[in-house]
């Protein structure tokens, strides 16, 4: 059986945008437009021949329309690779895994039953270093 990873979307697959995330995150069209992380999807396709790789991200109560444009951005960058395999939650620690690649250890990432990949640090600082951990 394959091991699960999980992959956090925003400040991991996909870029943050530009200007105050508190102002732009009840924005619409905000979540969709957002750019890849370089080398994101390139990495999802790679890790997606070795491992069961889902998408965890928690979108923005307060903005309904976030929950509808994640599930786009997912289709536009990642296509088949990741077909339904997006779980939005408040509560990442709930989804079972191996891994989960994550920038923060918030909404349960804390918890989470598997190893914690933190996205950015001096280990991970980019997609190559977690592609070298994880092939
Ligand atoms: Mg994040």
């Amino acid at each position: 059986m394959k091991k699960i990873v999980l992959i956090d979307m925003d400040g991991v697959l996909a870029e943050l945008g530009e200007g105050p995330f508190s102002e732009n995150k009840n924005k619409k069209g905000f979540f969709l437009n957002n750019k890849p992380i370089e080398g994101a999807i390139k990495a999802f396709k790679e890790l997606s021949a070795k491992y069961d790789c889902y998408i965890v991200s928690t979108p923005v109560w307060s903005n309904p329309h976030c929950w509808m444009e994640k599930r786009l951005w997912v289709e536009k960058h990642l296509g088949l690779e990741a077909y339904k395999r997006l779980i939005l939650t408040h509560n990442k620690d709930l989804v079972k895994g191996d891994y989960i690649i994550d920038d923060t250890k918030n909404y349960g990432v804390d918890k989470f039953e598997g190893e914690h990949i933190m996205f950015g640090n001096q280990y991970f600082k980019n997609w190559d270093n977690v592609l070298e951990y994880l092939k």
